[in-house]
């Protein structure tokens, strides 16, 4: 099932400014944000003297009230949507996190020590043999500590040496092996930085003589920022009273997630300079291009193939429509369905329309196939209502690598592209036809050069070294970029 396999791609969101209401800025930034997490969210503000927090599990929505807004003063805040299932869901994982300040419970601390820090993590290190090396080298006790812990007391550890804060970060930063757009705060500075590559999105902006960190630029648009820059691969960027202080760690070479154009990213961003619903609309004209299909009608996935098939619609002359609708208030909360709802999972999210799909041959667009699962309920649901013929189109190529750089899809096993060929994955899902786009056809419809994509999930290069993770690949005999 989704909930135990897709791990966590995050949301983070901060700002800084004079004046401003900072957590209710990040509360909104947040709820922009929500598609990148959907578990648990926390924010963290201060007012120069004391850091508070608040997290919980649950959706933006429910996580705050006007009480926990009022609860977090300061004219700086930073926030974290969590989107995790793959290891134990529940409050401990919650972001932001605190290092050695930790609490087990609904949070609402407060701290005001000289060296506190909260930090915001989007990503994954593959590998924490280097921080782990560091501090048991240092005699430090850090088994309980995950990825974005351990960064956040790197940072601490130089600190308490005596380091400012940037610093502490340039001399921590060659311990972070892995993807992070990261988000720290101090009582009285903001420090975001990447990873060399930028794999996952981070932009900066401005507001009313302050600053604004997001995760994607829609937030921003939201709380009605202006888009400046994109906080570069290997920089960091620190915001506090003297203003911006923009700092090259190392060089960068942007490899920004494919994925992120093909899924995660919502369609009114902007990533690397171009409109993600924009690309998705190419996407699916390029699909055109390259499968030609005899059907009668179109119908995308919601939401997140609806620009794709747009797009196929447009260059074949076939028409859309909408003949699977979304309920838009299904969301994965804390509470888990029986087992008899849980199989459901897909009627339970789309509703199949009898008038657009009966007796006609129905060319259903897709995002990506990871395990199959949903396409395979797709067809049968499809066919239940009358549909003389099924074909799937997947506006992404096959998905045959799994992802430890934030997506965390870690069993290659279990993706279905991994072991079995477009045939076979045919067969398994019960279409008349299934087509991807072709690897070429996805690079050239985002309109960029491949070098700045890290593609990952579909070439099984990775950029950035996963260490020890390496050993977990077991099928590449498979790749053909067909
Ligand atoms: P499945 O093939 O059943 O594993 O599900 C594939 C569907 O899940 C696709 O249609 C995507 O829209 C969606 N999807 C792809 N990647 C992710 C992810 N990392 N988290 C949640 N949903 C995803």
């Amino acid at each position: 099932m989704k909930e135990h396999f897709f791990g966590e791609k995050c949301g983070i969101f901060g700002v800084y400014g004079e004046g401003l209401e900072a957590s209710r800025l990040t509360y909104f930034g947040l709820f922009a944000l929500q598609h990148r997490g959907q578990e648990s969210s926390g924010i963290a503000s201060s007012d120069g003297k004391r850091i508070n927090v608040f997290k919980d599990m649950g959706l933006v929505s429910h996580v705050y009230n006007e009480k926990a807004l009022k609860s977090l003063p300061g004219h700086m805040a930073v926030g974290h949507n969590r989107y995790s299932t793959s290891k134990s869901s529940s409050i401990e994982h919650a972001q932001p996190v605190t290092g050695n300040h930790k609490f087990l419970h609904k949070l609402m601390s407060s701290f005001k020590d000289k060296y506190a820090l909260v930090l915001a993590h989007n990503g994954n290190l593959p590998s924490t043999t280097k921080l782990e090396k560091f501090f048991d080298d240092r005699k430090i006790k850090t088994e309980e500590f995950n990825d974005s812990e351990l960064m956040a007391e790197a940072i601490r550890y130089y600190m308490l040496k005596g380091a400012k804060l940037e610093d502490a970060l340039v001399e921590s930063y060659p311990l972070f092996t892995g993807v992070f757009s990261l988000l720290i705060m101090t009582k009285d500075k903001i420090a975001a930085v990447r990873d060399k590559c930028g794999i996952r999105p981070f932009s900066l902006g401005k507001l009313d003589g302050g600053y604004v960190f997001s995760s994607e630029t829609c937030a921003l648009d939201t709380v009605n920022a202006y888009y400046v820059k994109d906080v570069a691969p290997g920089e960091m960027v620190i915001a506090d009273k003297d203003g911006l202080y923009c700092y090259q760690i190392e060089n960068g070479d942007q490899k920004l997630d494919i994925f992120e154009f093909v899924y995660f990213a919502r369609p009114d961003s902007i990533l690397l300079g171009k409109r993600v619903s924009e690309v998705r609309r190419n996407f699916g004209r390029r699909l055109a291009r390259e499968h030609h299909i005899e059907g009668d009608v179109i119908v995308p996935v919601p939401d997140s193939a609806t620009y794709a098939a747009e797009g196929y619609s447009e260059m074949s002359g076939i028409p859309l429509r909408h003949g699977l609708i979304k309920n838009r208030y299904i969301h994965r909360t804390f509470i888990q369905p029986g087992q008899r709802l849980r199989e459901r999972d897909v009627e339970l999210k789309l509703n199949p329309i009898p008038e657009v799909l009966s007796g006609k041959r129905v060319v259903v667009i897709d995002d990506s196939i990871v395990r199959g699962t949903t396409s395979q309920r797709i067809v049968n649901m499809l066919r239940g209502k009358g549909a003389s013929e099924v074909y799937i189109l997947i506006s992404s190529p096959p998905y045959r690598f799994p992802d430890w750089y934030g997506i965390d899809t870690p069993y290659q096993r279990r993706l279905i592209a991994a072991t079995r060929n477009n045939e076979e994955i045919r067969e398994f899902i019960g279409a008349d036809y299934l087509g991807y786009l072709s690897y070429q056809g996805l690079i050239d419809a985002t309109g960029l050069p491949e070098t700045v994509f890290s593609t990952s999930c579909f070439s099984g290069i990775y950029p950035i070294d996963i260490g020890e993770k390496t050993g977990e690949i077991e099928f590449r005999e498979l790749v053909r970029f067909s």
